[in-house]
This record gives structure tokens, C-alpha cells and sequence, in this order.
């Protein structure tokens, strides 16, 4: 983790936000890099989830909702986790995580149980053991707006302004059930802790699916199809399958209107945690909104007459933990002979020396960069302008990145560690002889010449 935490913030992708002022509560800044990858991945949820489907519509609702909202929802009064103090040190736990670190056991929800478990274990951080009673705090960010009476809160997910506006999507689109509505966007959450770089922060963003259907219809195979799907996009963007792990959640841990609910762990450098879910939630969000709300929120079936609350299912993506799982399956170090060579001229090293190779693997179609070209010679003026002119004609239709910047081993070390599947040279060959250019592949760290003329569709093939 702390590799991947350093290459982030030496190579643009994630910063702690704030350092000038000391950090802030471990909020991060995602850097040039990591806001383009994160622009990839959500490009490539919705071109999956949304373009690429006819059943799926998309929705861009506001962070501050009404806040009957939440309470229909449950959130006002029931989103809390525990939290526990050390009385000594001061140091504050989220009270179910503290005890399943200490006892290995899962005591989420019972208060007198957790403060029961942690009588005589010793404090992480300072090894006493004087603990304060386990208590519930509400992870509801509260604030106020001009205008409105009483509090109104951040949004704790994005689901909740699918549920309010599914009557105007129904009315205004031409859906047929089954269908979704799909989101994008920020939430928050007022963490005891946050903690593991990006993987638990206050402020985050979710890629969220409400999927309706009939009650009626049969439903357990339209779950496996979603945890199907749900996989394919995290193999698609280049997640390591073999750390992907279902975990279904108890008959006793589910809520009570879910009939079923999985999540999807990954295993992370620092243990196997929640990547996203998948929650059967019945017809419980659009029953409670539209009790609160004295509006009709069923849908009439136009064949029959029928009317009916629909269910929902919700596969519910966390945007940061993918991104962090698709850096950690990225990952890689390799050793390889020295880079260099003569003048630089043998970019990926000749000889017994050795130095260890950071590449960041990425699948082209989420790599910020897609291809780096470069001039062989910065002070060579006929190289430079060549590789210019190439530059500005693939920059039309890729993400590309122009550099020169000391020699070629050195920047495709620099491209391998932001994860640029191609590099292109522009040496004396290409002016002189035939107007090939050297294309180096940053996995195999092979080259083969290709004519400058035709890289447009050498690429379009390479990266579609
Ligand atoms: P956890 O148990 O880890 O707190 P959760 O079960 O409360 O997560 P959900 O309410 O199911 O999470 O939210 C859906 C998704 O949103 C999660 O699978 C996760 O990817 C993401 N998510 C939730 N909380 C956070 C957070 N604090 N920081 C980053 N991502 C989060």
C-alpha cells in the first residue's frame, strides 16, 4: 500500500488534499492523472451501464435533497455506526471495526455486546485499556440553507434522488419495466474514521443502479445476471478477478426489507474489504417515499392494468474503491537490465545490470495516457518538430503526451509508471531514411517500426 500510496503522489495521480495547510482529514486531491483515470473509469460505467443498454437511463440529481428524503429513507434517525474512546490516549475507533480487529468477532449493532469485548484489550495505539462505553453517531453531514427551515444534509449516496425522480423519468421517458436508473456522483459520510488512503474517506463518489421490476417476476436470476455484469465491468477495467471474492451477507445481517444482498470484496494490500454490493431492496424505497410523500409512485402495467409497486435491485458501486483496486491490480515491479544504453539509443537496457522496473499495468481503454511521443534528441530541432507534428495530429484522437525531457529510457520509465501503453520515438531513421518511427509496447517493452503515416490506424486498432 505504501508503494502505491508513494507512486501516487510522485507521479500526479493523488495527493493529500491540503498538505500546505498540513493535510485535512485524510481528504485526498486527485492529481492530472488520477482525475483523467477516474474520468476513465466512470466513462466506462456509463458507456457500459447506460449507452450500451436500451433498459438503463441516466440521471444527474442535486447532492442537497429535501430532507424528507431521508427520513423516508430511514437515514435521519438509523445511519449511525459506533464509536468508541480511549480514555487514555483519546483516540477515537469506530467500535465494530475496533472489536473485529481485537476478538475477530462481528458484533455490529450491539452496543452492550462491543463495550462487553473490548473490557481488557489493549489500546492500538497506546496499549492501555480504559475504553468508554461503545455508542451510536450519526454519519449524516448536517448543514443549513438560506431560505429553508430546519437541517439539511449532504448526501449519504446517490440512490436516494433515483427514488424521488423515478415518477418524472417515468413520465417523461419511454420506459418499460424492467428498467434502471443509473447515477453518478458525489457522497459523503461522516466517518468515525476514515482510513486506508482513498478506500474510506468522508467524501466520495458512488456509480449507482436502481434496477425496477415486477414484484411478480421471478428474481434470482436477474441478481446472478447483475453480479455477472457487475464482475465483467471490474474485469474490463482491468481489475484482477482472482482478488475478487462474492461475499454473501447473512439471513440475520440483512436489512429487513432485503431478500438478499452481496457484496463484492477485493483484496487489497491491506486485507479483504467491500468493493461494491448488490441489495435485493424490495419495494421498500419507492413504499416509503411515497407514503411520506402522499405521492403514487407504482407503476400501472399497460397490458393488463395491473398496478404495482415495483421492486428494486441496486448494484451499488464505490468509484475511489474501484479506482484504488484497479491501481493495486495494476501494480507491477519487474527487474530488467539498466536503461540507457549507449546514448540512450537502447532505451530498455542491454547488459547484466539491473534495475527494478515500476509499470503500472493499466487496460489502454482507462489509461490516462494512451500514447507518449517523443523526439530522440531534445536539442536536434529537425527530431523535435517531427515529433510535434505527430503529436498534434494523434492528440485528435487520443489522450497523448509529448516529452522530452532527458533521455528515452528515463521517460519510459516516467510512462510506465503513469501506465502509457505506447511510447513513440522519432529518431534520425525517421527523417532520413523512410519516416518510420520506433513503437515501443510497454508491457513486452518491444519495438517495431512503423510509418509515421500510419500510426492513426495501427492505433485505433492497438486501443479500440
Ligand atoms: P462499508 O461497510 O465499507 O462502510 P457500506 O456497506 O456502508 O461500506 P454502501 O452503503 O453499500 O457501503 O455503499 C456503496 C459503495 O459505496 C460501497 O460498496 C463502497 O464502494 C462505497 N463507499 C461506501 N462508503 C465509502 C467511504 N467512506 N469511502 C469510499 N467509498 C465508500
Amino acid at each position: 500500500m505504501e508503494k502505491i500510496v508513494s507512486l501516487c503522489k510522485r507521479r500526479g495521480f493523488i495527493f493529500p488534499a491540503c498538505e500546505i495547510y498540513g493535510g485535512f482529514s485524510a481528504a485526498y486531491s486527485y492529481g492530472p492523472y488520477g482525475a483523467q483515470l477516474k474520468k476513465n473509469i466512470k466513462d466506462a460505467w456509463w458507456k457500459k451501464f447506460v449507452e450500451e443498454r436500451a433498459d438503463i437511463v441516466g440521471l444527474d440529481g442535486p447532492i442537497l435533497l429535501h430532507p424528507k428524503l431521508w427520513e423516508a429513507s430511514g437515514h435521519t434517525t438509523g445511519f449511525n455506526d459506533a464509536m468508541v474512546d480511549c480514555k487514555e490516549c483519546k483516540k477515537r475507533f469506530r467500535a465494530d471495526h475496533l472489536v473485529k480487529d481485537l476478538t475477530g468477532k462481528d458484533l455490529e449493532g450491539d452496543l452492550p455486546a462491543m463495550t462487553a469485548a473490548l473490557q481488557g484489550q489493549k489500546c492500538p495505539e497506546c496499549g492501555k485499556s480504559n475504553w468508554t462505553d461503545a455508542k451510536m453517531v450519526s454519519m449524516m453531514f448536517k448543514t443549513e440553507m438560506n431560505g429553508f427551515d430546519g437541517p439539511v444534509y449532504l448526501r449519504p449516496e446517490t440512490a436516494g434522488a433515483i427514488f424521488v425522480e423515478f415518477k418524472n423519468v417515468v413520465d417523461s421517458c419511454r420506459v418499460k419495466i424492467p428498467f434502471g436508473i443509473a447515477q453518478i456522483g458525489k457522497a459523503f459520510r461522516n466517518e468515525i474514521v476514515a482510513r486506508n488512503f482513498i478506500f474510506r474517506t468522508r467524501e466520495f463518489e458512488q456509480m449507482e443502479i436502481e434496477y425496477f421490476f415486477d414484484p411478480e417476476m421471478p428474481w434470482e436470476d436477474l441478481f446472478a445476471k447483475w453480479l455477472d455484469w457487475q464482475e465483467e465491468f471490474f474485469t474490463e477495467i482491468g481489475i484482477d478477478k482472482k482478488k475478487l471474492v462474492r461475499f454473501e451477507h447473512s439471513k440475520e445481517k440483512l436489512s429487513h426489507y432485503s431478500k438478499k444482498t452481496v457484496d463484492f470484496e477485493y483484496l487489497y494490500p491491506f486485507g479483504q474489504s467491500e468493493l461494491c454490493g448488490l441489495a435485493h431492496r424490495g419495494e421498500f424505497d419507492l413504499g416509503a417515499h411515497s407514503k411520506l410523500s402522499g405521492q403514487d409512485l407504482s407503476w400501472t402495467d399497460s397490458a393488463t392494468g395491473r398496478k404495482f409497486t415495483p421492486n428494486v435491485l441496486e448494484p451499488s458501486f464505490g468509484l475511489d474503491r474501484a479506482l484504488l483496486a484497479v491501481l493495486d491490480s495494476a501494480y507491477t515491479e519487474e527487474d530488467i537490465p539498466l536503461s540507457g544504453g549507449v546514448d540512450g539509443a537502447s532505451p530498455d537496457g542491454v547488459g547484466d545490470v539491473k534495475e527494478t522496473r515500476i509499470v503500472l499495468k493499466f487496460s489502454p481503454k482507462i489509461a490516462p495516457v494512451k500514447i507518449a511521443i517523443f523526439p530522440l534528441l531534445k536539442n536536434k530541432p529537425v527530431l523535435v518538430e517531427k515529433a510535434k507534428s505527430i503529436f498534434d495530429e494523434l492528440k485528435k484522437d487520443f489522450a497523448c503526451e509529448f516529452d522530452d525531457n532527458g533521455n528515452v529510457g528515463k521517460r519510459y520509465r516516467r510512462q510506465d509508471e503513469i501506465g502509457t501503453p505506447y511510447c513513440v520515438t522519432v529518431d534520425f531513421d525517421t527523417i532520413e531514411k523512410d519516416d518510420t518511427v520506433t513503437v515501443r509496447d510497454r508491457d513486452t517493452m518491444q519495438q517495431e517500426r512503423i510509418k509515421a503515416a500510419e500510426l492513426k490506424k495501427y492505433f485505433e486498432d492497438k486501443l479500440k
